[in-house]
């Protein structure tokens, strides 16, 4: 066996916890953007070595100032990692409870150290108090997270912490003095400390694949979706294609392709200015997204064009869709304005996306030729 001298233990976590604070600090610099919540989380290590450090210094400090000082560092320490995934999920940081929180701490600090001495009491008020983080945590993760490998490994690694936290604070509450006796004299203090260091530096970890998984997503959305109308870009429709074409080779019926092009976008941009004519064409992308069922997709490939894909639809319904879409958009406060359209079908075969998006384009000019504000159905494929 090989014995593990809890002090070291103490001191190689605290150290750590303060190197993962430069690696938040440094993401948070990097993905500020991307990723919301680092630097509060890194902000919550920094207090956390703080805590640790004071509570090292007990040795040449005294108690009655590093015990609240100490407590109080780490309680607003966790309390940061609550507003920072709060802030991961987009949410309101929460700094009323973060507030009431560290208050309540240093109340309960201050009564059970100088009016009714009890270390079991202030053992039990940390202990649920740092609960309410952490059960936070655990609320926004089920409420918000993704079903996925990194919501579960943080999720899991949370409930551990709440549940070893609330134990701490019930075992002290049921057996008062007997606990006090146990923790002091034994090292029992030293290793649950050591124990709560090191799951801080597990959580940190947890977050830092729950934000790595979400920085992938971000970027991967950034390369397949335009960054003005939200809709894919011309390499996200491709994928999009290549799928919809896979799926009719297993026997899904015909593709329906619109050509969608604004009607006389340029005066919009000359009297209302481009800032407004870009509104514009975030609002019909809007529009167009709202008709199309899960299956379908539309892209921008820059421009004032969008194009939409409608697998498995026959022409019939698809130029249901594109009348769906203008009346939708007959709707709309102004400014907007109309938009012409071009319908392709495309049967199972050879036919290559460029030639299938050429006969709708060639539809959509019809359309332009004959008034605007109109829906044409484009040539069948040359056999
Ligand atoms: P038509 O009915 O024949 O389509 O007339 P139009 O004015 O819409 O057609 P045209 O192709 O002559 O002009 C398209 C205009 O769209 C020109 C360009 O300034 C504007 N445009 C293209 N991309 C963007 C964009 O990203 N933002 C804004 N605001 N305008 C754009
Ligand atoms: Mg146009
Ligand atoms: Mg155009």
């Amino acid at each position: 066996m090989f014995a593990l001298d809890v002090k070291t233990i103490l001191f190689m976590t605290t150290l750590m916890c303060a190197a993962m604070s430069v690696v938040m600090y440094a993401m948070h610099l990097s993905f500020r953007r991307e990723v919301q919540g680092l630097g509060h989380w890194a902000a919550g290590l920094v207090l956390m070595v703080g805590s640790g450090m004071l509570f090292a210094a007990l040795a040449v400090l005294p108690a009655w100032l590093v015990l609240p000082l100490g407590n109080l560092s780490l309680v607003c320490g966790i309390g940061m990692s609550m507003v920072g995934i709060r802030a991961f999920y987009g949410q309101p940081p929460g700094w009323r409870i973060f507030h009431a929180m560290w208050a309540l701490n240093l109340a309960s600090m201050a009564w059970w150290l100088f009016v009714q001495p009890s270390f079991a009491m202030r053992v039990a008020a940390f202990s649920f108090i740092v609960s309410v983080f952490y059960i936070d945590q655990l609320r926004q993760l089920w409420q918000r997270g993704e079903r996925h490998f990194a919501s579960w490994f943080f999720g899991a690694l949370l409930a551990v912490q709440t549940m070893v936290v609330l134990t701490r604070g019930v075992a002290a509450m049921a057996s008062g003095a007997q606990t006090v006796d146990l923790m002091r004299n034994s090292s029992l203090a030293n290793v649950y400390l050591a124990v709560s260091n090191f799951m801080a530096l597990l959580l940190t970890v947890g977050f830092l694949v729950l934000a790595t998984r979400r920085l992938q997503r971000v970027l991967e959305k950034r390369s397949t979706h335009d960054p003005l109308t939200e809709v894919l870009n011309r390499r996200g429709f491709g994928e999009a294609y290549t799928r919809a074409r896979a799926r009719q080779r297993r026997g899904a019926g015909a593709l329906a392709l619109m050509a969608i092009d604004l009607d006389h976008f340029k005066a919009v941009n000359d009297q209302h200015g481009h800032a407004e004519g870009d509104r514009v064409l975030v609002k019909v992308a809007t529009v167009i997204k709202r008709t199309l069922r899960e299956n379908d997709s539309v892209a921008r490939f820059g421009g004032e064009e969008f194009i939409v894909l409608l697998p498995d639809t026959s022409l019939p319904r698809a130029q249901q869709a594109a009348a769906r879409i203008q009346g939708l958009l007959a709707e709309v406060e102004r400014p907007c304005c109309t938009i012409s359209i071009g319908i392709a079908s495309q049967a199972a075969g050879d036919e290559s996306l460029d030639s299938v998006l050429a006969r709708a384009d060639a539809a959509l000019y019809r359309a332009k030729e004959s008034g605007r504000n109109r829906v044409e159905i484009a040539a069948l494929a040359a056999a």
